[in-house]
């Protein structure tokens, strides 16, 4: 049996104040057998870290830089969020793919970096609508991942996460149907089970793109997925205790 995750990717949106009320009505929340997260953008990681301690959210990063450290200015090291309480790290985001160029390679180099400090990779993978169309969801899945497997090794999936994030989905209030996400969610799981049934069993696979409160329920009925990473809706405290609440 695996642990949901209802994981909040704030993008860089927020402020002191914001986020002090953000998370002042997420604590309010009763005890969930979900694991919920956060991630904030890093200036306010400290404070979010603060804001949460004693309570059972978690802290997640959106980035990292895959140096680990030196001359690299404005980059922030693995080693650096682990000192803020970080668990989890977003890594692959497609709006990272696709607005700064992250390619397989580097999303797999990041993958090491945070893996290295005992941080939890959050991979994120997922087809545009031009690649669904033409039938190649699979297929990208596949190459992101197996560009992780080949240099982090497949037991390292035991200490990661995985968020199917179909980049058609992703802010366009168009998410995609429970069916289609399980069909994907199963479909990355068997490709993981080719490499290690252990590892494709235990991996939690979260679905992100355009996830509500409304949607929600149907989704975490799925048998393989595991959760959800929530952009926009996770703005709005009432909206994400509603998705943490249908998690279970
Ligand atoms: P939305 O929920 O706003 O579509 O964003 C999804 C996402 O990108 C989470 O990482």
């Amino acid at each position: 049996i695996r642990q949901k995750i209802v994981a909040g990717n704030w993008k860089m949106n927020g402020s002191r104040e914001s986020i002090v009320s953000l998370i002042g009505g997420l604590l309010k929340m009763d005890g969930s057998s979900s694991e919920v997260v956060v991630a904030p953008s890093f200036p306010y990681l400290s404070q979010v870290n603060d804001l949460i301690d004693g309570s059972s959210v978690m802290l997640a990063a959106q980035n990292v830089s895959h140096e680990l450290k030196g001359a690299y200015t404005g980059e922030v090291s693995a080693s650096m969020l682990g000192d803020f309480g970080v668990k989890y790290v977003l890594l692959g985001h497609s709006e990272r793919r696709s607005l700064y160029s992250e390619t397989d390679d580097i999303v797999a180099s990041k993958v090491k970096a945070v893996l290295g400090f005992g941080l939890v990779p959050m991979l994120c993978i997922g087809e545009t609508l031009a690649e669904r169309e033409y039938g190649k969801t699979l297929d990208v899945c596949e190459r992101q991942i197996q560009a992780v497997i080949d240099v982090v090794g497949i037991a390292a999936f035991e200490q990661m996460t995985i968020a199917y994030e179909p980049v058609w989905a992703i802010g366009t209030g168009l998410s995609a149907s429970a069916e289609q996400a399980q069909e994907v969610h199963r479909s990355i799981r068997a490709f993981l089970a080719k490499s290690s049934e252990s590892v494709s069993q235990k991996v939690q696979i979260l679905y992100g793109g355009s996830v509500k409160a409304s949607t929600s329920s149907a989704l975490f009925k799925m048998p393989d997925v595991d959760g959800a990473l929530v952009g926009g809706a996770s703005l709005d405290a009432k909206e994400f205790i509603a998705i943490v609440k249908a998690a279970g």
